[in-house]
């Protein structure tokens, strides 16, 4: 058995329909998955135009709070008298005192920033003086800032400008902002560190915010931002500086359990959704394949089977769909077909050819049943066994021919001679012939016997190679009373003594054996029971 041959129609339909199954939760997870990704995508592109948004004003915000510090700055006498001093005397350190005190004494202009320095360059934008507070800068303005301010000219040279810029790997804001009013004496820039102010971005988007240098390094970060990526999406914004180089990286993180719970909560149910919708598709399409293709098919096997183990009279239903019913009608011609071609071959294997009365093979089997029908009824059953007389002879004068239309017409008259429907005439061999008398005594087979030698007598067919001229027959009779007390083969052994008896005694006659052996044979004569009376 191939193991293709193992797997039924049934095993093979409840697979696929599985794999469907399997295949579809798939797919649904798959495109879970997909719509989670997209949904993340878009959220983190609205939350950078968010974060981008809030910077941008967290920056205008302290642009604006610079210039008003500056513009307090420069309204302080400390700081007008020093300036006025250096343009005279060229005393720098008064001016640089000056710079210094809101570092040193605080400055309420100053308190929502984190101021870092203040500088002071003359009208062709070279440092002049600047506060001494720890961080250094280079004795310039920072690139960004000396390139606008440094091509303005004339009233453009009032307007204050401003830059982000990094240095040592911070991040500075300053602005450049006119001294002298309208008679311009010279430029004072206020450098803040803007960390303290975009921390403001995390009040306004509600989302924690960690800073990178331009190097990469944390800057500064609220909550530990390990801890936090479980669950959050990170949104990156860059700030550049005045010179297009990147100054900050900003990293807001957005909470996203909910998100992710709701995408879960909504796989679960279209997997589960999906999952009932193809179990109860798979039960109707099982219960429709089962009523139209399964039980169908477990029919045609069985019927087939049956006919497989003899029965001919198998026909299969052919109220099924339509390529079954045509395997159907194809499986009931070839069955029709094969049933006639089986009876012609029992035929043949149970008939004579030549004169078409039942041949030895079948009269071993009906001698047989006949046999135990008697043991069962206690009947009587009797056997003729008729040869031919000189048949050899015959053959040589008439030729085979000739032979084989004597045997037929001798085949013709046993038909013909044989009354009841469960008399059975048989060819037993060569020009040898049987006659098996079910339910019949011994003197109705003798009776029978003698019936036939009177018709060979009466029907004169020539032989001219005896001395009698006609064909003639001799007959062993033999009759089993007592089934029990014979058998199928020795009721033949029987007839056959008889028959050699009779051919022994002269031919064209009968002789009797009876169950206690041979006991007489006559020609032309009746014989009862054993007893030879005269004709
Ligand atoms: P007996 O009177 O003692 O029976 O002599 P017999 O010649 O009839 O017997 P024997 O057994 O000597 O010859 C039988 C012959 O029958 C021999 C054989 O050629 C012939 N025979 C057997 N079967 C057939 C057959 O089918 N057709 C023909 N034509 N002849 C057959
Ligand atoms: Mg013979
Ligand atoms: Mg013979």
């Amino acid at each position: 058995m191939r193991p293709i041959n193992r797997i039924s129609l049934r095993t093979l339909t409840i697979s696929l329909v599985g794999l469907l199954a399997l295949l579809a939760v798939l797919t649904q997870v798959l495109a879970a998955q997909y719509f989670r990704g997209a949904a993340l995508a878009a959220q983190h592109e609205s939350l950078t135009q968010v974060v981008e948004v809030a910077s941008a004003e967290v920056l205008r915000q302290l642009d604006t709070q610079l210039l008003l510090l500056g513009t307090e700055f420069q309204a302080r006498p400390a700081f007008k008298n020093a300036l006025s001093r250096f343009q005279r005397e060229g005393e720098r350190e008064a001016l640089q005192a000056a710079l210094q005190d809101p570092f040193t004494h605080g400055f309420s202009a100053a308190r929502i920033t984190d101021l870092v320095k203040l500088r002071v360059f003359d009208t062709r934008l070279q440092l002049v003086a600047e506060s001494t507070s720890a961080i250094s800068f280079p004795p310039s303005l920072p690139s960004a800032l000396l390139k606008q301010a440094s091509k303005r000219e004339g009233a453009d040279r009032l307007k204050a400008v401003n830059a982000l810029w990094p240095w040592e790997h911070r991040a500075y804001y300053s602005v450049l902002l006119p001294v002298g009013g309208l008679k311009l004496l010279g430029y004072l820039e206020v450098i803040a560190d803007p960390s303290i102010n975009l921390r403001a971005i995390e009040r306004m988007t509600h989302m924690p915010l960690t800073m990178y240098n331009d190097n990469g390094d944390l800057l500064d970060h609220s909550i530990d931002e390990a801890r936090s990526r479980e669950g959050m999406l990170p949104i990156e914004y860059t700030l550049f500086g005045g010179e297009s180089e990147k100054v900050l990286r900003l990293v807001s993180l957005s909470n996203v359990n909910q998100l992710n719970k709701d995408w879960q909560q909504t796989t679960w149910l279209a997997v589960i959704g999906v999952v009932v919708l193809i179990a109860l598709a798979a039960l109707l399409v099982l219960a429709i394949l089962n009523r139209f293709v399964f039980k169908p098919v477990d029919a045609m096997k069985q019927e087939m089977a049956r006919f497989a183990a003899g029965d001919q009279s198998v026909i299969v239903g052919t109220h099924m769909l339509f390529e079954f019913a045509v395997l159907a009608d194809a499986f009931n011609a070839m069955a029709r077909e094969l049933a006639i071609k089986i009876d012609q071959l029992k035929h043949l294997s149970r008939y004579d050819s030549l004169t078409t009365l039942v041949n030895r093979q079948h009269f071993d089997l009906c001698i047989e049943q006949e046999w135990r029908r008697a043991l069962r009824s206690h009947e009587p059953i009797s056997l003729l066994m008729i040869d031919v007389d000189h048949f050899k002879r015959y053959n040589d004068y008439y030729g085979h021919v000739g032979g084989d239309d004597c045997l037929r017409a001798v085949a013709e008259i046993l038909r013909q001679v044989v009354q009841r429907s469960t008399d059975l005439p048989a060819r037993y061999g060569g020009e040898e012939f049987v006659v098996l008398l079910p339910n019949t005594p011994l003197s109705s087979a003798i009776a029978l016997a003698e019936e036939i030698l009177a018709i060979f007598q009466q029907r004169n067919l020539p032989h001219a190679a005896t001395s009698l001229g006609r064909i003639s027959v001799s007959i062993g009779v033999t009759t089993c009373n007592t089934a029990e007390a014979c058998s199928p083969s020795g009721l033949v052994e029987s007839a056959d003594s008889a028959l050699y008896e009779a051919k022994h005694a002269g031919r064209n006659r009968l002789a009797v054996a009876g169950e206690h052996g041979v006991v007489s044979s006559c020609t032309d004569c009746s014989c009862i029971d054993g007893t030879q009376k005269p004709a």
